[in-house]
């Protein structure tokens, strides 16, 4: 297919086998008649087809709130430069793409008919921000008053969940060590260690990932601002406090459940620094940070980001 110069977004599919766009409805006329060597089948097809998220979801909700400008979470958490490039290019992906990301929706719906708590509600917060208005949406999967306060559950099917470790704390103030360029190091205090009866050996249980813990903590902010409503859907009295934050990766086995740290004040920052970089008029940089690489890698708009970049981007970045 080829896209008339006003389409951008996701356009079409990249074939498994040839890498050449093809239209949804080629992908699927050519899976229906067998498809040799690819791995889709007719409806994987289809499901992929039918849950393709509409691009201006949150920019809809934020025209009928009044506001300029809107953002889903989701939206927040990804590379700012891809979510602008798809915004103003036409893209494709591999129908496998959107497998990956819709394989857990079946189990997400089931989680969901759990009868207590708030599932699913779609909050929003319209904020300024350097004189625009913006407004701010994110789903939690589960919301839940206790006796300590909000408790935000969020969760994840996946084949990779973390998992715990043993690892060694400073003697001294219980901070986390590193190896550094004198050996291993307090990340706290500095202490330099020379010998294992200067540590302290423990089991550190599974973290929820970063990004995963930005996303409850940006569940929380929208909680905040949507709280008198929340309490009054649950017929309770507004709570001044979250109980806390928790992310659950079910794999194959079992749930993996992981405590997440409420931060409001790195939240803000981070939320800050998102919008600025969303709403310039330049195009965001390429992602920077070590740990972020990997979106790279999986990223659909990556020839024309390198291209506009002038060179490689992600990890080959950091091997030149
Ligand atoms: S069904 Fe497979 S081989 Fe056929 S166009 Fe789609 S991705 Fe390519
Ligand atoms: S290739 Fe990497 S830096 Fe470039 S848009 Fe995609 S995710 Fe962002």
């Amino acid at each position: 297919m080829t896209p008339t110069t006003t389409q951008t977004g996701l356009v079409g599919f990249t074939c498994e086998v040839t890498n050449q766009a093809v239209s949804f409805h080629e992908c699927l006329a050519c899976a229906q008649k067998g498809a040799p060597d690819c791995p889709m089948v007719p409806a994987a097809i289809h499901v992929a087809t039918k849950s393709i998220r509409d691009p201006r979801y949150a920019q809809k909700l934020a025209e009928q709130a009044g506001a300029e400008i809107g953002f889903s979470v989701t939206e927040l958490l990804s590379c700012a430069r891809q979510l602008r490039l798809k915004q103003e290019n036409p893209y494709y992906e591999k129908p496998s793409s959107l497998y990956r990301m819709n394989r857990g929706t079946g189990y997400h719906s089931l989680l969901s008919e759990y009868p207590e708590g708030i599932r699913e509600e779609t909050l929003s917060w319209r904020c300024k921000f350097q004189g625009r208005s913006i407004l701010l949406v994110g789903t939690p999967d589960l919301i839940e008053l206790t006796p300590n306060g909000w408790l935000i559950t969020d969760y994840k099917v996946t084949g990779h969940a973390p998992g715990g470790r043993k690892i060694m704390l400073c003697g001294k103030c219980e901070g986390e060590t590193y190896t550094g360029e004198n050996g291993l190091t307090c990340q706290d205090c500095g202490s330099i260690f020379r010998s294992k009866s200067e540590l302290t050996r423990v089991y550190r249980p599974p973290q929820p990932r970063s990004s995963h813990v930005m996303q409850v903590n940006l569940y929380a902010l929208l909680i905040e601002k949507n709280a008198d409503e929340l309490a009054g859907k649950l017929n309770a009295a507004k709570p001044g406090q979250f109980a806390g934050a928790q992310v659950v990766y079910f794999t194959d086995k079992a749930p993996v459940r992981c405590a997440a740290k409420l931060q409001r004040e790195a939240t803000m920052a981070f939320l800050k620094s998102v919008l600025a970089a969303l709403i310039s008029s330049d195009l965001p940089p390429v992602i920077g940070e070590v740990d972020e690489l990997w979106r790279c890698d999986y990223c659909p708009v990556r020839s024309l980001c390198e291209e506009m970049h002038g060179g490689p981007v992600g990890k080959a970045a950091i091997k030149c």
